[in-house]
């Protein structure tokens, strides 16, 4: 244990956020966990003080200094409002790692599977959750899905080394490259690459949808899995719900710069005041903050303190059931049974043992940017808003009359389904139409000039374009996807 205390951000959040951070410090405090708490403020209450990021300058400065913090749950508006908080921070202090265990505790927690014991870790700053949304007609939004090479690398080194320091034997990744071939499909080969420097680790590769089923049905055929933002985030709740509930499980989100810990859930507004929720996610995310700041006796202690009281029955509602509890407890009371047992171990549930396990913090890569390919522009996509009586072969009869020096248009598609030159189905109304504008002369490249011309005449001939997007080829390969049906 260290001599002095470690200074920590705490933010109490907002919905059961109060009542599980209040019983987690408390339990902290009574194990003798050497923390000096900085309270914030963030979430709701901030926000409605008209700060529209959902955090105080003051706070960041508390953030910055302690690159530490304890985070409650936060209420996130859904379908419109502020921006959430929560990735606000991650990405702020790049965060590129959520680490979220999720483990079954049968026979004394009722569980759909009893064999749960896997590690997800979560790439965390893009994907869709870069949250870059347009809308571009009156019919269609659209959700930008950015992943890069160095993001991609980061996350899945950290996955090998966190399967090595931890003892791992096998890292699973999951996507969905079968239907993202250049995103999932960068993803996954960027696996395949770096699972070959750990000969000693096993590796495999699943569809997410299979892989969801299978985390659902099979969870013992993982042990860590790496996957994109947004499968992370549906994954890690299947399997926290699977081994009991989602009120067991925290994540720590770790970064260069700092680190954050949290339960994997939210606010929980159904359950609020009612002083009922579990606070266990949240105190195994303060676990593994002490594991963070050097502290592994005072967690060691507090875990199997945990252990102890699930395996006597002691439970809040989420994880009660007749069948495996004694006493089905409030909030208060299960923190008052954790501490009454701190310096006990479980007797049949496997203690935990820090040292023995030789588990030690996950080193965190250094990536390499790529190195500068031989890019070339080949053509260009052009969106175009149609009007409500406009045809896919009237819109190709004005397109292919545009006096073009270098392009030609080679095809439109509607949401990604080919509607001319063929169509590859009866095509629905339409108000979005992308059209694929290439060298007229299969090899040449074309110029920025000739983009901008074409643009130009586009306008002219009364087309709204919406969006436009540049098509390339790097290092001979084109480096596009064509439309379905194509
Ligand atoms: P939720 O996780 O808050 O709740 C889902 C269900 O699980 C609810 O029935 C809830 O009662 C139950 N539950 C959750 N935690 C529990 C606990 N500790 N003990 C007992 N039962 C528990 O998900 P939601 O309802 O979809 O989201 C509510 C709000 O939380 C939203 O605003 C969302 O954006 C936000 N959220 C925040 C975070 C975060 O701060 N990291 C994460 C997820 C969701």
């Amino acid at each position: 244990m260290t001599d002095t205390k470690t200074p920590i951000t705490i933010a109490y959040g907002d919905g059961i956020g109060p009542e599980i951070m209040e019983a987690t410090l408390a339990i902290l405090e009574d194990a003798g966990a050497q923390i000096q708490p900085e309270v914030i403020e963030i979430g709701e209450k901030v926000y409605t003080r008209g700060i529209k990021n959902g955090i105080e300058e003051s706070s960041w400065e508390s953030l910055m200094r302690t690159k530490c913090f304890l985070k409650a749950p936060i209420t996130t508006p859904q379908g419109g409002g502020f921006k959430s908080l929560n990735v606000t921070i991650r990405k702020a202090m790049a965060m590129f790692a959520n680490v979220r265990p999720c483990v079954s505790y049968a026979p004394f927690v009722r569980a759909p599977q009893t064999t749960m014991n896997m590690v997800i870790i979560r790439e965390n700053e893009e994907d869709l959750y870069a949250g870059i949304e347009h809308q571009q007609t009156d019919n269609v939004v659209q959700c930008l899905k950015l992943i890069s090479q160095t993001g991609s690398e980061r996350i899945i080194r950290y996955a090998f080394e966190y399967a090595r320091a931890n003892n791992r034997k096998k890292v699973t990744c999951i996507s969905k490259d079968n239907i993202m071939k250049m995103t999932d499909g960068l993803f996954h080969k960027t696996f395949r690459r770096i699972a070959e420097e750990y000969p000693n680790i096993e590796n495999s590769h699943m569809i997410v949808d299979i892989g969801a089923a299978k985390i659902a049905a099979r969870p013992d055929m993982f042990d860590v899995v790496v996957t994109e933002n947004l499968y992370g985030d549906i994954l890690s709740d299947i399997a926290a719900e699977v081994a009991g509930s989602v009120g067991l499980c925290g994540s720590a989100n770790i970064g260069k710069h700092g680190a954050m810990f949290e339960a994997i859930h939210g606010s929980a507004p159904d359950i609020t005041g009612q002083g009922i929720a579990n606070p266990s996610g949240l105190l195994h995310g303060a676990l593994m903050m002490l594991q963070h700041i050097g502290q592994n006796t005072v967690a060691e202690t507090i875990h199997n303190a945990w252990l102890k009281t699930l395996e006597d029955g002691i439970h809040t509602g989420d994880i009660y059931s007749d069948e495996h509890s004694t006493a089905r407890v409030n909030t208060k009371d299960f923190t008052k049974a954790v501490i009454e047992r701190l310096g006990a171990r479980p007797e049949k549930l496997t203690a935990v043992d820090y040292a023995a396990s030789g588990a030690k913090p996950a080193a965190i890569p250094d990536v390499s940017f790529p190195v500068r390919g031989d890019k070339k522009l080949v053509g260009i996509d052009v969106f175009v808003h149609g009007d409500d009586n406009m045809t896919p072969d009237a819109l190709a009869g004005r397109l292919t009359s545009l006096q073009l020096a270098q392009l030609k248009l080679s095809s439109i598609d509607s949401r990604g389904l080919l509607v001319w030159p063929e169509a590859t189905a009866l095509q629905e109304h339409s108000d979005h139409w992308r059209c694929r504008f290439v060298s007229a002369n299969e090899d040449d490249s074309v110029t920025h000039d000739n983009l901008i011309d074409l643009l130009m005449q586009v306008r002219k001939a009364g087309f709204d374009f919406i969006k436009t997007e540049n098509l390339y080829s790097f290092n001979g390969e084109k480096a596009f996807t064509v439309a379905q049906g194509q």
